[in-house]
């Protein structure tokens, strides 16, 4: 599915350095290297803060710490997406709200949204799915109106970019009020370990939500508020910093993969290609085909012996995780996100595939299709 140490191969003089300087310099926590990758990337993202943590999922939790919310405060959501997004909400005694997706961007619907908008609503958590935005000039229009507050989790859409209608362009993570993000290593812009960020313009925030990080205090031993102890490594800063400056580069490699999968498998009956929002650039985190939902497990097992690795994000959408059954949703709550969970598949898609590899993949793909 990935390549990760391919890709380091082609920057190891580079990555190498950057660790080993790490290393001479001792500073393993709260090195100098974090604060110029912090720098770095506010820049590359066009925002005015970015705040490291220890991962995805914290930056989700610290987000909404610093929204002040009260316990049993409504935050709606994806119900088709990774669990931490929810995970987030649920853990500060906040109540996750459903609206489901699109079927043919499987991004959360911003009509939907509209509809499960109650006097307890605070937040939208709109997850940017795949890599690329979703409806954010809906999204945006529906918080205004009644003022909520937008927490985008981007951790799969680092460095993808939201044209809005009035022509604005924006890069995922900066269009709300707090943008999130992950650097797990598969992520697009992923460390070597586990790391993660919160992106905002605004600096009251931003000072809150690092002090969050740091057990809740901008003075050492003096605690202002609750907070939790989150932080990216200064190796992992480091690291990072070297491929932010490839990121670019490494999301066109996948963009070109993406091409290539598109115009292989664009005649193959059955088979629906990823739609590209045309408000959004697509990062193509993952490539992501549906099938009939006769066909997604028999294709899987097919390519499989083919020697072919796929994966299903998500087998089972949020509302119907056990974990989650005292939130009272059942079977047919959100149909779109329940039949996604049994027609999508993703394809291998990382910054390495060579051209033989896809050709080896669609022919493949388009094998299973005569078989049946
Ligand atoms: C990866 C991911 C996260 C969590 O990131 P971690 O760094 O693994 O905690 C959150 N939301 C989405 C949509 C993700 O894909």
């Amino acid at each position: 599915m990935v390549d990760l140490f391919g890709q380091y191969k082609k920057i190891s003089h580079e990555i190498d350095a950057a660790i080993n300087k790490v290393i001479e310099s001792s500073a393993f926590i709260k090195g100098p290297e974090v604060i110029a990758f912090q720098r770095n990337l506010a820049e590359y993202l066009d925002t005015n803060h970015a705040i490291t943590c220890g991962n995805g999922t914290d930056a989700l939790q610290i987000a909404l710490m610093a929204l002040e919310l009260e316990p049993g405060d409504e935050v709606v959501t994806s119900p088709f997406t990774f669990i931490a997004t929810v995970e987030a909400i649920a853990l500060l005694g906040l109540k996750p709200v459903f609206a489901d997706v699109c079927p043919r961007c499987f991004n959360i619907e911003a009509a939907e949204i509209e509809k499960v908008i109650t006097g307890k609503t605070r937040v939208i958590l709109p997850v940017h799915l795949y890599g690329q935005c979703a409806n954010m000039d809906g999204i945006m229009e529906i918080a205004g109106k009644n003022k909520l507050k937008v927490i985008e989790d981007a951790a799969q859409a680092l460095g993808s970019a939201y044209s809005f209608t009035g022509g604005l362009t924006k890069k995922a993570g900066t269009i709300g009020h707090i943008g999130c993000t992950s650097f797990f290593p598969s992520k697009n812009l992923g460390c070597y370990g586990d790391g993660g960020a919160m992106l905002t313009n605004d600096p009251a925030l931003a000072e809150k939500m690092q002090a969050i990080t740091h057990h809740g205090s901008k003075v050492k031993y003096y605690h202002d508020m609750i907070g939790v102890n989150s932080r990216l490594d200064t190796m992992q800063a480091a690291i990072l910093d070297v491929k932010l400056r490839y990121l670019d580069k490494y999301n066109d490699a996948r963009a070109r993969a993406a091409e290539f999968y598109d115009r292989s498998l664009s005649g193959i009956e059955g088979l629906i290609l990823p739609k590209r929002n045309r408000h959004s650039t697509h990062i193509f985190h993952t490539y992501t085909i549906k099938t009939g939902i006769a066909h997604r497990d028999p294709l899987r097992e097919y390519l499989k012996e083919k020697g072919i690795p796929t994966m299903v994000y998500y087998p089972v959408p949020m509302h119907l995780q056990k974990g989650y059954s005292y939130l009272g949703h059942s079977k047919g709550d959100f149909p779109v996100s329940e039949e996604l969970c049994h027609s999508v598949l993703s394809l291998p898609m990382h910054t390495e595939l060579t051209e033989d590899q896809l050709e080896y993949i669609c022919n493949s793909l388009a094998g299973y299709f005569k078989t049946i």
